[in-house]
């Protein structure tokens, strides 16, 4: 499977060599997958005149011919979804049923934006003085930069590429050095989807900066999309204040999972464990701190250590295997820091609480209790398959301790009464709310966070403006 994987870079619509290779691994394993080109500067460059040569061009195509375009990828990945899964199981190490639902769930960007692409719209009013007329219209907002991570390797670039494509943008995606492979799969996919030569780069790297540097320098480059860590968003978003290019910022979480005692606590085991475990943990929008009402906290602790320590890990290829390996011995190493650090200022752990021994880099499902309000886990991003509880009495002890934190990506709210989902839901300082649900991801909702968790939205009616600006003509009366 992995012989027919494009492995060079591909600039412009051609795939061609870069300046020496690097890696991939298998996390499950430790062992090379295969060796990736490797982008000179040289070859960013090149990707930063085709994408502006391709512009005016890609951006006059009938927005019909573009969204049909992004629906034959989504048939083509629907299609070939088993491949694609087992390749990122390969490549990231989540299970294999993991990487069937990410490819579910990137295909349906690609579907959901083939019919925004042809929903574009303008306004047409009189001039409120009388007179003359105002029109409206919304143009694609020119050459992007799209950089993703490795937790979510397709859907990440989806969530990206579907509304560019759709907008009429072209495109240059720096997809993350652990995880390159699915990216360069997704742009052989989309040429045979008809995506014309010109409009998308994928650019692999060994040196994230070589890549985002020049693109950013450019002033011709009108755009960055980012999904990654709140550190290096803060960094380029500086990188874009000179030419004061368009910024989405996909950044960290530290998402607080809410449980009050009149909550159905069947429908909250089972949404704590899709929150927490969704992913091995390595998703922004993972659980990371428990807050559970003191009356239930008891039993929700032991319901939750049952199903916790019941879960399968495994290499993500074996069958039956629900918590892959974590993506690399420096994600494995933080989640080691971190509940060691829990357990020294007095946490228990229930279930799990270390590595696993042997090749891989795995981490047993954790669930620890009286995690003290010091402890690092409940301001850090765990990113792993560790579950911290801390109980509260009140109402507003619950949103005092979701919302004591920088990020605001999701909070989980798990409560039987409407008005205090709605009170409490309006009350925490995050972009999106899982209200009695662990998931919130939809490809036809707003993805996306405030605070440090960053700005713009992915998905929904809202991603495709992220990709337009408006431009109004003020129109004299005849
Ligand atoms: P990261 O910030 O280290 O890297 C993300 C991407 O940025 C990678 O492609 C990386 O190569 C690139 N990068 C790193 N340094 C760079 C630099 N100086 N200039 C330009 N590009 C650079 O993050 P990660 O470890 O790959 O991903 C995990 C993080 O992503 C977590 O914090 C997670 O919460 C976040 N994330 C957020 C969302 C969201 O939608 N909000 C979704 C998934 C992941």
């Amino acid at each position: 499977m992995i012989e027919n994987v494009p492995k060079q870079l591909f600039v412009g619509g051609q795939w061609r060599d870069g300046g020496g290779r690097f890696a991939v691994q298998d996390p499950g394993t430790e062992q090379q997958l295969c060796e990736v080109a490797d982008a000179r500067e040289s070859d960013v460059r090149e990707a930063v005149e085709i994408a502006v040569a391709n512009q005016r061009k890609w951006a006059s195509t009938p927005p019909r011919q573009r969204g049909e375009i992004l629906r034959r990828a989504w048939e083509l990945m629907t299609d070939r979804a088993e491949d694609i899964a087992l390749l990122m199981t390969l490549e990231m190490g989540k299970s294999l049923t993991e990487s069937r639902a990410e490819v579910a769930y990137a295909a349906e960007f690609f579907r959901w934006f083939s019919e925004e692409a042809v929903r574009i719209e303008g306004r047409y009013a009189r001039n409120p003085a009388g007179g003359g007329r105002m029109l409206v219209a919304r143009h694609p907002v020119g050459p992007c930069l799209l950089i993703t991570p490795w937790n979510f390797p397709l859907a990440m670039g989806t969530r990206k590429l579907g509304p560019a494509i759709a907008a009429g943008c072209t495109a240059i995606v720096k997809p993350a050095q652990l995880t390159p492979l699915s990216m360069l799969n997704l742009a052989a996919l989309l040429r045979e989807a008809g995506l014309p030569d010109g409009v998308l780069s994928v650019l692999p790297s060994t040196s994230a900066s070589r890549v985002s540097g020049p693109v950013l320098a450019d002033a011709r480059i009108r755009k960055l999309s980012f999904t990654g860590s709140t550190e290096v968003g803060r960094k380029l978003v500086e990188q874009c204040a000179p030419n004061l290019q368009r910024t989405s910022m996909e950044l960290g979480g530290n998402a607080p999972f809410l449980l009050f005692s009149d909550a159905d606590l069947d429908q909250a085991v089972k949404g704590a464990v899709t929150a927490k475990m969704r992913n091995n943990g390595e998703s922004c929008v993972a659980a990371n701190r428990f807050h559970v009402q003191s009356s239930v906290a008891g039993e929700f602790v032991d319901r939750l250590t049952e199903e916790m320590s019941s879960m399968r890990v495994g290499h993500g290829t074996e069958d039956g295997v629900q918590v892959g390996p974590l993506v690399n011995a420096a994600q494995r190493d933080k989640v080691i820091e971190l509940v060691d650090d829990a357990l020294e200022r007095g946490a228990h752990a229930t279930t799990g609480g270390k590595p696993l021994d042997g090749k891989g880099f795995f981490y047993a499902p954790t669930v620890l209790t009286d995690v003290p309000p010091d402890a690092r886990i409940l301001r850090e991003e765990v990113f792993g398959p560790v579950a911290p509880v801390t109980t509260f009495d009140t109402e507003d002890e619950a949103v005092h301790l979701a919302n004591d934190t920088e990020f605001g990506l999701v909070a989980y709210l798990f409560t039987r009464d409407l008005d205090r989902a709605i009170r409490v839901g309006e009350a925490v300082e995050t972009g999106m709310v899982g209200v009695n649900t662990g998931l919130v991801s939809n490809a036809a909702a707003p993805f996306g966070g405030v605070k440090a968790s960053g700005f713009g939205r992915e998905g929904g009616a809202e991603g495709i403006e992220e990709y337009l600006d408006v431009q109004y003509l003020a129109l004299a009366n005849q």
